[in-house]
């Protein structure tokens, strides 16, 4: 047998993979992994179809083909009314996933210390460590998942290379307001602290809110990579393709690393994607027609035995199970599984110190039968 020290040897198999494994095995109702079980639109399908025939068969450009990197700088000046130049602040991903771990790498050295929130969506630890980073978790409170700015503050030191923020944020379904990042912004005035933004959920966004892009704040803006998947954007997780858009000096020094780690990513599908993104009502409607998933699912389990506070954005809901059992969250998203054929993501997974709220978050980025099958199931638990 070769020897050899584990670089993460604290990380097991991530909980995605964990619960669509036993999902299947039971055959039960996979509402635990964020995917949408109705198809992409036809409109875009055939763009991807007309690519492939026309032959974009070859490597795409290093940072991307150009009608794409075009089109993504013109949604960010559409959505945030900022500009990034398509040719040297824009660049194409296998997906927000890729985008992350490249960012962490071309910036994150052994010792450096990085800032996240916990609870965290699960790349992100991984990503810092691999790379030798130290992980400082920030713990969002109470139901609301609020941030304490002023603890945010006092875990700043002279070490801290990063600073990692998600809205709408997986897996809470909270969001950050305009003063949340205004205060960010006084925060990280004066330090040369990187802000990583993971901006994956920004189209699915509930009651009339915006979307409070770092895009919109000059001030973070000129620190900040923007993370963005258009596997949730298009219903098309499996296509594993997204963006990051950042200033110049900050996409110069990723590039390095990005040509190296991937070089480029799938040709035909960015042809397709760039034509389709060009227009604005293909991702405006968005957050009304999740919204109204949200809403049905929630009318639909109203008489149920779980408590919540409905999503402010993301495709996810958290059920908070206290008045039904005292079991470990992580036990119990597993019992859901195996006995009632439903399953959910238990939140205690992406806390540092795995702290059980008896939480669970369950997709609803499904059509209607399915998640009136799902209602049925909550309804008896
Ligand atoms: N960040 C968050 C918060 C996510 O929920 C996900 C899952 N889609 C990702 C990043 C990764 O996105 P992608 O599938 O495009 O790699
Ligand atoms: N982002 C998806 C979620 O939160 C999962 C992606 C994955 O399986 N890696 O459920």
């Amino acid at each position: 047998m070769i020897q050899h020290t584990s670089k993460l040897p604290n990380v097991g198999t991530t909980i995605f993979t964990v619960m669509s494994q036993l999902s299947a095995k039971e055959n039960a109702l996979n509402l635990a992994q964020g995917f949408p079980n109705f198809p992409s639109d036809p409109v875009l399908i055939e763009m991807i179809q007309q690519a492939l025939r026309e032959n974009y068969n070859q490597y795409a450009p290093m940072s991307g083909a150009s009608i794409l990197r075009e089109a993504i700088a013109e949604k960010m000046e559409y959505m945030y009314h900022r500009n990034y130049n398509p040719d040297t602040e824009v660049v194409v991903t296998a997906g927000a996933t890729q985008a992350i771990f490249t960012i962490v790498s071309a910036f994150v050295r052994p010792n450096d210390e990085v800032i996240i929130f916990t609870p965290a969506y699960d790349c992100y630890a991984p990503a810092v460590e691999a790379h030798g980073g130290k992980v400082v978790s920030i713990q969002l409170k109470g139901k609301e998942f609020s941030v304490n700015w002023n603890e945010v503050r006092s875990n700043i030191s002279s070490k801290t290379k990063m600073m990692i923020i998600n809205t709408p944020h997986n897996p809470s379904g909270t969001v950050f307001s305009k003063e949340d990042m205004l205060e960010l912004a006084s925060i990280l005035e004066n330090t040369n602290i990187i802000l990583l933004s993971d901006e994956v959920y920004e189209h699915i966004i509930f009651d009339g809110e915006q979307h409070q892009s770092a895009a919109l704040f000059p001030k973070l803006a000129e620190r900040t990579f923007i993370t963005a998947s258009f596997g949730k954007t298009f219903h098309n997780t499996g296509w594993k393709m997204g963006y990051c858009v950042a200033p110049k000096e900050l996409m110069d020094e990723y590039k390095k690393v990005h040509q190296f780690n991937v070089f480029s990513v799938n040709h035909p599908m960015q042809i397709g994607i760039g034509k389709y993104l060009k227009k604005p009502e293909h991702y405006i409607q968005l957050p009304a027609f999740f919204q109204e998933k949200r809403d049905f699912f929630l009318n639909e389990i109203k008489d149920s035995r779980f408590t919540w506070i409905p999503s402010q954005g993301t495709y996810f809901q958290v059920l908070s199970y206290d008045a039904i059992t005292d079991e470990q969250d992580t036990e119990f998203a597993k019992r859901l599984t195996r006995e009632h054929k439903i399953a959910s993501i238990p939140l205690s997974v992406f806390n540092t110190n795995k702290e059980d709220h008896k939480l669970l978050r369950f997709c609803f980025a499904k059509t209607d039968e399915t998640l009136e099958k799902a209602a049925a199931i909550i309804n008896k638990i």
